[in-house]
């Protein structure tokens, strides 16, 4: 399931939610204020990876389709409370 970003249009809260791609997006509630006046965001992830790729590109991104796949083996930073 993809992410859905979302902004409230009356708290402005925006909120990230789980949801199927057949949802009716026009019935999703903000958790902030229960209203269902929000306004659907694509995802600024989603958006970045759209931007970087060619236009004709149907396939999805995958590690493969990195330029350098050596990010992807870097220990990820560990946090200060387990130092
Ligand atoms: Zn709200």
């Amino acid at each position: 399931m993809p992410l859905y970003e979302y902004v409230c249009e009356d708290c402005r809260k925006d909120f990230t939610l789980l949801q199927p791609t057949d949802v009716d997006k026009s019935q999703t509630a903000c958790p902030e204020c229960g209203q269902k006046n929000v306004r659907h965001n694509f995802s600024t992830f989603a958006a970045k990876i759209e931007g970087g790729q060619s236009l004709s590109r149907k396939t999805p991104v995958t590690a493969d389709d990195l330029p350098n796949k050596k990010v992807l083996n870097l220990p990820l930073p560990r946090l200060r409370s387990e130092l």
